[in-house]
């Protein structure tokens, strides 16, 4: 193996990535920390899982690589030798049924009682009106298995990109914000410079439906297109809105004008049925969030079974595939549907049929090659 990697590297390449374990991961697993890695790895594994397996006689679906893993951490604690074999059968059968950890791709962070009060949400909101604070955000998200979130922009307001990094520095569950700042604006590089510095700032949020802006007329403007270049060229995406099908085409437009741009469309399953995406599927920077999934009834109802939002997910699968597909809560705004946990354990079935890679994909992967977040806590996935 390239012997600069450090253990702490090859456990974290172990830990999130049996999968993509490369031959010389594995041989510093086996040969230059044996012992310390792969004890360790195991016994983590068999804290989390393990655990859980012997309480619920089903975690570990295998019980043959549940022993194997077994006996690999015994093997390892003992500071035995361990063939390659079984710390490959022991590694895999521990990866496949440790929890997936997941990062959520849209919150947003607002504060009314501040003393500059906030552009949105609206005073007589009483669901929404109310602080949110990644500290309220965590106790509510990780329960549910989120290492980390991407905040949205709420707020027209230019400090308000300010104000989230701000507040972003000190709760490192926040692993990016998509500003808000307008690309046809003459001080838009100025802006975009500015908050740019700061590694959090993923992109800006610009779309039909929000803040009375329009896309579509946008895009004929060479001015527009220009700062959507220089949005591309620093790295960063545009995440976009719209409850009209003519977004899906704008979209299209957007990427054909500035093809290295990546584009995030959010809040898709809103648009009820689906309008027809085909061309958006041959455009691999193009990712979907999945958010926004849960639909209100005429009685008022909203079903919380994934079987009613089967088509409608299906379809998005079926255009966009496993590597285009993010999951993201909307927290608070979800609260105008139904409790945190309703919209996750709608998507989380959908996407744990489609396979493990995919459900790895869809929670957390599919983000970092969307909006390359930072880590900044030891619990979320490596970028
Ligand atoms: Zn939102």
């Amino acid at each position: 193996m390239g012997g600069g990697a450090g253990i702490n590297q090859l456990f974290q390449q172990a830990f999130y990535g049996s999968g993509d374990l490369d031959d010389g991961a594995i041989e510093g697993l086996l040969v230059g920390a044996r012992r310390l890695a792969v004890a360790a790895y195991f016994a983590h594994e068999l804290e989390r899982g393990g655990g859980d397996f012997v309480a619920s006689g089903g975690l570990v679906r295998d019980p043959q690589n549940f022993n194997a893993a077994a006996h690999a951490f015994i093997l390892g604690r003992n500071g035995m030798e361990i063939d390659r074999r079984t710390f490959l059968i022991g590694a895999t059968a521990a990866a496949q049924d440790r929890p997936i950890p997941i990062i959520d791709a849209h919150i947003h962070l607002f504060d009314p009682t501040r003393p500059q009060g906030v552009p949105w949400p609206p005073k007589d909101n009483a669901i929404l009106y109310k602080p949110a604070l990644p500290e309220r955000y965590r106790k509510i998200a990780s329960p549910q298995g989120i290492v980390g979130a991407i905040e949205a922009e709420c707020s027209t307001w230019l400090e308000d990109n300010q104000w989230v990094l701000d507040v972003a520095a000190k709760d490192s569950i926040i692993v990016g914000t998509v500003g808000n700042l307008e690309p046809g604006k003459p001080e838009f590089r100025a802006q975009l410079e500015r908050f740019h510095k700061n590694p959090l700032f993923r992109g800006i949020r610009y779309g039909d439906s929000l803040w009375d802006r329009h896309l579509g007329a946008e895009i004929q403007k060479p001015q527009f297109i220009a700062g959507l270049k220089a949005l591309a060229e620093a790295g960063l995406v545009l995440d976009t809105v719209g409850a009209d099908a003519s977004l899906i085409g704008e979209v299209a437009r957007v990427t054909d004008k500035v093809p290295g741009l990546r584009v995030v469309i959010d809040h898709l399953p809103q648009m009820h049925p689906l309008p027809d995406l085909r061309e958006l599927g041959n455009r691999p920077q193009v990712y979907v969030k999945v958010s926004e999934v849960l639909l209100r009834l005429e009685n008022g109802s909203v079903p919380a079974n994934v079987d009613f939002y089967r088509d409608t997910l299906e379809q998005l699968w079926s255009v966009f595939g496993e590597d285009r597909l993010l999951y993201g809560s909307d927290w608070p705004n979800s609260d105008l549907w139904a409790p945190f946990d309703v919209e996750l354990n709608v998507v989380r079935p959908f996407f744990h049929g489609k396979g493990r890679v995919a459900e790895e994909k869809f929670f957390w992967k599919n983000s970092v090659a969307a909006y390359r977040w930072v880590k900044r806590e030891s619990g979320q996935p490596p970028v």
